[in-house]
């Protein structure tokens, strides 16, 4: 519930921002936490704090024409929102898919704002994207479609401006070819402006895996503050992208078992556990089918009905998509006995899914909070960029460990002293709002 002090502000939003439902939901979510700050805190009120950082700074939204491999020109449309500048530079994923549309994009970068104020470290928040499905397109279709994208988009980047990233459809082959364009049209090769480069020309070890194995780390953390752990435990996780891969090898490594995952056809059960190693083949390397996994591993049966959280286990990891994991299947999950959920993608569940899992007392570590670990480690790249050096693997994962702790206890103490002891949504929310928030009104009326 908002609080009756907070209605007329989401009235408006939903007013100024017609049609835009997942941006709405990201904000009701938000604001349902705010309700206590404001007693505590009026000044941030008479800033008119929550007005302002409902509206993103800036929106940029341009076309992108580029040919494909017959000669037929396509066109596609590009955004980037820069949500909130207050804590530093916009920062925040580029999203190549095609249901990609302006109030994604304000979702998205509005829950970034919040997450990278999480980490603690100095980076508003940003998103970006175009409407363009890169499955099936050749290297060579997605790098024109990258190089057209960022002939419009470098104008407004830059090290100390805005920094994007990969996000869902954007990996290591798409920040490649943006990049390059980016050196070839500025003429400067400026390491920072992008983060997710390879290893070999500038990029950072762990930035890859840094999203999936930070969810982990969100989810071992929770289990521990209760005296558990992930040892011996089953889980389930959806997706089979960058950041399901990386959160299945995690939980691999530290003793759990992941009995099933999916993609937007289906889902796959392997009760010996996932072989993470014939998932990568598949999924990362040959740009295959979950289905395909099935194929490859005898154990592992493919389903096409029903849905992935169905399957019973300990720990569920959503990590595909927005609005993935509904009231049903939260309910399902909590009837099977899952004790904890960790969001690795953003928004996985829905509103009803969220009150479910909290009324039934399950731990539930908001994306916001518990995916934070891939931008942490972007701003790690940032740091070894702008000081021409490079950490070897251990010591970013050591680094990325200490993040996702912190995250996790301040999520906690600020849900104890907010009076909603052991609700992570609550303490995300207010801890990233209370310093961005406060950041703003010392930057004055901006
Ligand atoms: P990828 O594109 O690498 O992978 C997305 C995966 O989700 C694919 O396996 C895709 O399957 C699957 N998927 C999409 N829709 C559905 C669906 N309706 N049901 C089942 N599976 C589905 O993206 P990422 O792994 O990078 O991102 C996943 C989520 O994590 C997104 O919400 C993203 O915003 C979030 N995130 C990502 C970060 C990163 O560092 N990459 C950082 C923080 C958050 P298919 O191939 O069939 O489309």
């Amino acid at each position: 519930m908002i609080d009756e002090k907070l209605e007329g502000i989401f009235a408006d939003v939903v007013r100024r921002n017609p049609g835009e439902l997942e941006f709405q939901q990201a904000v009701r979510e938000v604001l349902e936490s705010l309700g206590p700050v404001l007693v505590k805190d009026p000044e941030l009120a008479e800033h008119k704090v929550i007005e302002r950082i409902c509206e993103p700074e800036r929106q940029v939204i341009f076309r992108v024409p580029w040919q494909d491999d017959t000669g037929e020109i396509q066109i596609n449309r590009g955004f980037r929102v820069e949500f909130n500048s207050a804590l530093g530079p916009y920062k925040g994923g580029l999203r190549f898919h095609p249901s990609v549309h302006l109030g994604t994009v304000k979702f998205l970068g509005f829950e970034q704002t919040f997450k990278n104020a999480l980490t603690g470290m100095p980076i508003g928040g940003g998103k970006g994207g175009a409407d363009f499905d890169p499955k099936g397109r050749s290297d060579t279709e997605v790098m024109r479609f990258c190089q057209s994208f960022m002939t419009e988009l470098y104008r407004h980047l830059g090290e100390h401006t805005d920094v994007p990233a990969g996000d869902v459809g954007v990996g290591t082959r798409e920040i490649g070819y943006l990049f390059g364009q980016y050196k070839r049209i500025t003429n400067r090769y400026e390491s920072g402006v992008l983060t997710g480069k390879g290893i070999d020309w500038s990029g950072a070890l762990v930035r890859t895996e840094a999203t999936g194995y930070g969810t982990v780390f969100f989810a071992r953390k929770m289990l521990a503050a209760r005296g558990d752990s992930l040892d011996g435990k089953t889980c389930v996780v959806s997706g089979s992208g960058n950041v399901a891969v990386y959160a299945i090898e995690k939980v691999n490594q530290l003793g759990g078992r992941v009995v099933a995952c999916s993609d937007s056809d289906g889902y796959v059960v392997d009760e010996k556990g996932i072989d993470v190693e014939v998932l990568k083949a598949v999924k990362l390397d040959e740009r295959g089918r979950i289905a395909d996994y099935a194929d490859r591993c005898g154990t592992a049966r493919f389903h096409t009905k029903g849905s992935v959280w169905e399957v019973p286990c300990d720990v569920a990891l959503p990590c595909a998509t927005q609005n993935e994991l509904t009231g049903r299947d939260a309910a399902a999950l909590i009837r099977n006995g899952c004790i904890a959920v960790a969001e690795g993608a953003n928004m996985p569940t829905t509103p009803e899914g969220v009150r479910a899992f909290l009324d039934a007392g399950v731990l539930f570590g908001p994306g916001k909070a518990a995916n934070a670990g891939g931008v942490a480690t972007s701003a790690l790249e940032m740091q070894q960029n702008a000081s021409r050096d490079s950490w070897t693997f251990e010591h970013t994962e050591a680094r990325l460990a200490e993040i996702m702790a912190s995250i996790h206890d301040r999520c906690f103490a600020t849900a104890d002293e907010f009076g909603a002891p052991g609700n992570y949504v609550v303490g995300a929310n207010i801890a990233s709002f209370l310093k961005v928030g406060r950041a703003m009104v010392a930057l004055g009326l901006v």
